[in-house]
């Protein structure tokens, strides 16, 4: 007894060691507002600088392009509600996304859509992924901005950022991303690709909660997020969060150096778990097999509700998901599952597994030994297995 598996990654990571020793001391003893003049304010404003050039660094920006936020929600609301506003003065009012965004930038798109912009979202296919011509497609004269997340969160497809930056380049759109789930696992370079503005958050690359970053190409018009004192370039007024800033360089610099190890070992444990759990009848996984990030595993079981599913395993130590954390309480099925075509039965049976450098292959064979069970105790339950099984044998 008292096993613990924490596989959910993609929800939020444990903070580092590594980062929480580098915040301690501005946490206690070097509690200088980074604004004052005073020599120890100076040590505190080097700090932040220090980690927005490390930030900077890991993205292949200028530090003058980095803007610490509390968070990748408010990041995206930025980016989005920023350049939106700002490009009505050229005219233009259309913004294109996906179908299959996370909620920070699909409800802020709704809130633009009251505003009067005109929105498409464009269709994600059953691999879970965008095409490219369909959203060349889809930009027209008054097309000013282009949101496509770099990796999603359910699903784990990661999507084709550079021909989609190089298509924007091309047509005169700003391109942003909700690269939330890309930083730290796959190999970022806002400059070769074409990024104009690009969200991150701390606490889903070991740093700590509430802080983010958004990075703004040099010469983009933008609205200010908070008025009021001359921090962040005078662009998200409020005395600096010291500590969360300094985790959150530390953090990302932390991740690009462990990136390639990392993977190998994330990759293995998921290979693992889909290889042996696409051994059960009536499971599939959902998104592509390897344009995905490598610690995430997202499948459905048929006949199974993904709540039960996720008590269940709780009751085994087990840390899961089902469907987006943001939505669990509610009994629609994930967005992202129906935007790569399942029907809502399918959707309901859906689980993730995100993995870190924490977990092992010991983790994955736990899983794979508890998960066949409990799905067959389930469908043993289940109204809905009895249904799919009548219908096999007509
Ligand atoms: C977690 C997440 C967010 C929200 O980030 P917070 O820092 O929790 O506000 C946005 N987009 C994606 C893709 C995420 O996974």
């Amino acid at each position: 007894m008292g096993k613990f598996i924490y596989a959910d990654n993609a929800a939020t990571t444990a903070l580092s060691p590594k980062v929480l020793e580098g915040m301690m001391p501005y946490l206690t003893t070097e509690y200088a507002n980074a604004s004052s003049l005073y020599a120890f304010g100076s040590a505190a404003k080097e700090a932040v600088e220090k980690a927005r050039n490390q930030v900077a660094v890991a993205l292949g920006a200028r530090d003058n392009e980095i803007y610490f936020t509390a968070g990748g929600s408010e990041a995206d609301n930025w980016a989005i509600k920023g350049y939106a506003h700002a490009m009505l003065k050229k005219g233009k009012n259309h913004i294109i996304s996906t179908k299959f965004e996370h909620h920070a930038v699909l409800h802020t798109l709704d809130a633009l859509a009251k505003q009067g912009f005109e929105i498409t979202l464009l269709d994600v296919h059953s691999d879970g992924l965008v095409r490219v011509d369909e959203l060349k497609a889809a930009i027209k004269d008054t097309t000013g901005l282009v949101t496509v997340m770099y990796a999603n969160n359910e699903i784990g497809t990661v999507q084709p950022i550079a021909e989609i930056g190089a298509v924007c380049r091309e047509k005169g759109v700003v391109f942003h991303t909700d690269a939330v789930q890309a930083v730290g696992n796959v190999e970022i370079d806002v400059k070769a690709q074409n990024i104009d503005m690009l969200s991150l958050s701390a606490h889903k690359f070991h740093g700590p909660k509430g802080m983010g970053a958004l990075y703004i190409k040099r010469g983009i018009p933008f609205g200010n997020l908070i008025d009021g004192g001359a921090q962040e370039n005078r662009r998200r007024a409020g005395t600096e969060n010291t500590a969360g800033i300094v985790g959150t360089g530390i953090a990302i610099t932390e991740a690009v150096a462990t990136m390639k190890k990392r993977n190998e070992k994330c990759r293995e444990i998921s290979n693992y778990i889909m290889d042996n759990c696409l051994k059960i009848e009536r499971s599939r996984v959902n998104g592509d097999r390897t344009k995905r990030l490598p610690g995430n595993v997202n499948m459905c079981f048929e006949g199974v509700e993904g709540e039960s599913l996720l008590l269940m395993l709780d009751a085994k130590g087990i840390c899961a998901s089902s469907g987006s954390a943001c939505t669990s309480g509610s009994l629609d099925p994930s967005h992202v599952l129906l935007s790569i075509g399942l029907k809502h039965e399918v959707a309901h049976g859906s689980l993730r597994l995100t993995f870190s450098d924490d977990n092992t292959l010991d983790d994955a064979k736990y899983i794979c030994e508890v998960l066949p069970p409990i799905i067959e105790r389930l469908r043993a339950m289940s109204p809905l297995w009895d249904k799919i099984k009548s219908e096999e044998n007509n």
